[in-house]
């Protein structure tokens, strides 16, 4: 067995839970190697403290399961069976049937599958394996570590291509479809998320969605995107301004740059979290932009896009060694438009370490 799934098990023991029931898809695949989004059909590990796990998922993808490595049973149902019902038995045949104590996904769990899960015995208590779950994920090891590098450097590389991309009249949506075709030309996975190009105004947005505005003169051009690689996620924003800056502009970029630099280097083992956003937040609010900056400083990265820890002003948990997380902090003037500059960090023995690397230095674009 993993000793990723072994310590999962050992905790189920120390518990006195009898069994698991794990669905969302970065912890099945973070669990067993096999990744699948089985849209709305059933995917789950089944993991117990004593007997052997099993992995259950569609017909169509107990092949794939199979060829991950996984080296226990595999249960597959087709479309037209039903699959609670498919559990239930395998679980009646492990002896799983009266009084039991059953590890769920309280935060992703859907109610409808609760409820399922209730009928699998005559009386079911749930236990949260968030806890659980995350503690494990929070602390990546080396090959975790390997894969997020890998995912950086792809990220570091469409800002590049998208820089090379800006050009007057060009649209928002013009420049993702280049750097999204560049990336799949070089065989990435995929997006960790949307990926956003945001310019002028809409740079303003933290959460904009990129459209049909085109470049003009002066306008801030925002890029935050992430790369997936080995189902690792990156995540990086820069903002460059498109051939003059004017002096606020400036000051907003300079503001935004100090305080990523700042929170950064406070990003250390032993660092309460809550330090760290504030370190970012004391820079904004002391240059007069403290009512613009209306996000946290950054959040957990791994095989979520965003996961724990959450690094926001009220998380006074302590920043451990191997820790990987985002630092973005950003002022968004609505007349204006927006600055963000996010890096993904590790926390090394000697300090934080940034997985990305493009230059933050504001660029005016000619
Ligand atoms: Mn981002
Ligand atoms: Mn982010």
């Amino acid at each position: 067995m993993s000793s990723r799934l072994k310590r999962f098990t050992d905790w189920l023991k120390e518990e006195d839970i009898d069994f698991a029931f794990v669905t969302d898809p970065t912890n099945v695949f973070y669990y067993t190697g096999f990744m699948c989004h089985p849209h709305e059909r059933v995917l789950a590990l089944v993991a117990f403290p004593e007997a052997e796990p099993f992995l259950f998922c569609p017909s169509l993808e107990v092949r794939q399961a199979k060829a991950s490595g996984w080296p226990y049973d595999v249960i597959g149902y087709n479309d037209d069976e039903n699959p609670w019902e498919k559990i239930r038995r395998a679980l009646a045949d492990r002896g799983i049937g009266q009084n039991v104590t059953v590890a769920i996904e309280t935060d992703t769990l859907p109610y409808g599958r609760s409820e399922a899960i209730k009928r699998f015995a005559e009386s079911v208590r749930f236990v949260s394996a968030e806890g659980a779950i995350n503690a494990q994920r929070l602390i990546k090891d080396e090959a975790e570590l390997a894969s997020l590098k890998k995912a950086a450097e792809l990220a570091d590389y469409a800002v590049q291509i998208g820089k090379n991309a800006i050009k007057k009249g060009k649209t928002e949506q013009a420049i993702v479809a280049e750097i999204e075709y560049e990336l799949k030309k070089r065989g990435v996975e995929g997006m960790a998320f949307t990926t956003m190009v945001l310019v002028g105004q809409n740079s303003a947005l933290p959460h904009g969605v990129p459209g049909d505005r085109q470049i003009r003169e002066g306008d801030f051009v925002l890029f935050d995107l992430g790369v997936i690689a080995d189902g690792y996620c990156s995540d990086i924003t820069r903002t460059f301004v498109y051939k003059h800056a004017s002096d606020e502009q400036i000051a907003i970029y300079e503001t935004v740059l100090k305080a990523e630099e700042a929170a950064i280097r406070a990003a250390t083992a032993g660092t309460v979290i809550a330090d760290v956003d504030r370190t970012a937040r004391r820079i904004i609010t002391d240059a007069g932009y403290g009512e613009y900056f209306t996000h946290r400083v950054g959040h957990g990265l791994g095989l979520g896009a965003h996961e724990a820890p959450s690094m926001s002003g009220d998380n006074l948990d302590v920043i451990k060694t191997g820790m990987v997380f985002t630092i973005e902090p950003g002022i968004y003037v609505p007349e204006i438009g927006g600055v963000r500059i996010e890096d993904d960090i590790y926390v090394g023995e000697a300090g934080p370490v940034c997985l990305t690397s493009f230059p933050k230095q504001l660029e005016i674009i000619p």
